[in-house]
């Protein structure tokens, strides 16, 4: 839709929070509009067609926390269909080259390190994750694996605070047309201008100025939805300038990860949501979703440095580091047997610059800092503002709709 030159509510950014806040509003009485710089709504939420028939979501694709997550809901009232079926994360098919006694001696290091993050968050500590890692334990390069795919980012970037934080409830189900449909369902029909990049956010005046690439608008109040990487880098200005929203953006910066889907040939040997950790004993590997919905793909994924240094590869490099992480596990007729379909590159999405965001040490109070609303008029949201479901798609829808609250409360 074409740009006004005035309205009560601008809402930047149209993933989940952007949404979330705009439904909030519906009903309000108010004006709205959401400004979304790319040409499709959902953001980090994005589903493409792989192929015929086969989803990818490039994005985000778990409904975590289940039972707590306003997804849910949202997909039964859109006729999403959700599979229930539990993720296969603990699993290795065929225990290839990670037996079962191996699994379970490595989930109790893993236990163990969150029993000690744990504690040492009680105890008031916003030091390192890291510092939780038992010296010398074996497992230790395949924690901080978990914790890139977990936070993107290895335990040694994380706040134990904020690992502490984050509420898993462990139920986690999928949609099955994708989630980044499920939220291109939930974004229809709502007053949105696409490909309408925000620059800058004057709000000296008696009203706030918005410049974009279509042009200005006023509004009375903007909820702000973007993610941290472009209000720390200030790719998104304010004037006069909010030192403090720049600094908590820094400090909840985007970790990464990325996706790669792969076809399958003569799929039937491999079993239906299964899963392969890509090694042991170290923290640069891939994790592999064998075959989800029985479908004739594998899904692969990378986190942290090692996944940044694949997209810094160029295209085709998390496809054959894939590839070649399955062979030397499952035998070289995979080489023949799987073939790259798409990948993602979420460190060089102008519009996301990472993944999902993790409060560095010392920094986990910072969410609360950026989430808060200034004069009245300015409204922060999404996945990084939210205290305890941050990096999740309805984490972030939840915090839009916080927003659309206390935006009409200052009305
Ligand atoms: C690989 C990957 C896997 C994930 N897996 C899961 C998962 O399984 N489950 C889960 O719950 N979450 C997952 N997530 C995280 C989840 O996708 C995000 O936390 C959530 O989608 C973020 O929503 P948001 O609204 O906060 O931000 P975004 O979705 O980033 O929305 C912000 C919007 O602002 C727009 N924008 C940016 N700059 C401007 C500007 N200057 N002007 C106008 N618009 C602008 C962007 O284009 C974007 O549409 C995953 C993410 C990734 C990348």
């Amino acid at each position: 839709m074409s740009l006004p030159s005035e309205i009560d509510v601008a809402i930047i950014g149209a993933g989940a929070a952007g949404l979330g806040a705009a439904h909030a509003l519906k009903n309000s009485g108010l004006s709205v509009i959401t400004l979304e710089a790319r040409d499709r709504v959902g953001g980090r939420g994005y589903t493409v067609m792989a192929a015929p028939n086969l989803p990818f979501d490039v994005g985000c694709g778990w409904l975590h926390s289940a039972d707590k997550n306003s997804f849910v809901k949202i997909a039964e009232q859109l006729n999403f269909e959700i599979d229930k079926t539990r993720p296969p994360w603990r699993e290795q098919s065929f225990d290839a080259g990670f037996p079962l006694n191996e699994r379970i001696d490595f989930m109790a290091a893993l236990e163990a390190f969150y029993d000690r993050a744990e504690q040492a968050a009680t105890h008031g500590s916003d030091s390192p994750a890291s510092a939780y890692l038992e010296p010398g334990n074996r497992w230790n390069p395949m924690i901080d694996a978990i914790s890139t795919y977990a936070n993107g980012s290895e335990v040694d970037r994380v706040s134990v605070q904020d690992l502490d934080a984050y509420e898993d409830t462990g139920i986690n189900w999928r949609v099955r047309r994708g989630y980044g449909a499920l939220m291109a369902a939930y974004g229809a029909h709502l007053p949105i201008a696409l490909n309408c990049e925000v620059n800058l956010i004057d709000h000296s005046g008696a009203r706030v100025r918005i410049e974009t690439s279509q042009g200005s608008l006023v509004a009375s109040q903007v909820i702000i939805t973007v993610p941290t990487s472009l209000i720390a880098s200030e790719a998104i200005r304010f004037h006069p300038a909010l030192p403090a929203k720049v600094d908590a953006a820094a400090g909840l910066p985007l970790g990464l990860a990325d996706k790669v889907m792969l076809v399958l040939d003569e799929p039937s040997g491999l079993p239906k949501d299964g899963n392969l950790r890509g090694a042991t004993m170290r923290t640069a590997m891939g994790s592999f979703h064998l075959r989800p919905f029985g479908q004739a793909c594998i899904e692969g994924y990378f986190g942290g440095r090692f996944a940044r240094q694949l997209e810094d590869a160029g295209n085709g490099a998390l496809a054959a580091q894939a590839i070649d992480e399955i062979v030397a596990l499952l035998g070289s007729d995979f080489r023949r047997r799987l073939k790259p379909l798409a990948e993602s590159r979420w460190a060089h999405d102008p519009f996301a610059r990472g993944s999902y965001s993790h409060a560095l040490p010392g920094h986990a109070a910072k969410r609360a800092v950026l989430a808060a609303p200034v004069d009245g008029r300015l409204f922060f949201a999404g996945e990084a503002t939210s205290p305890n479901f941050f990096s999740t798609a309805h984490g972030a829808r939840d915090s839009g709709e916080r927003a659309a609250k206390e935006a009409i409360h200052c009305k």
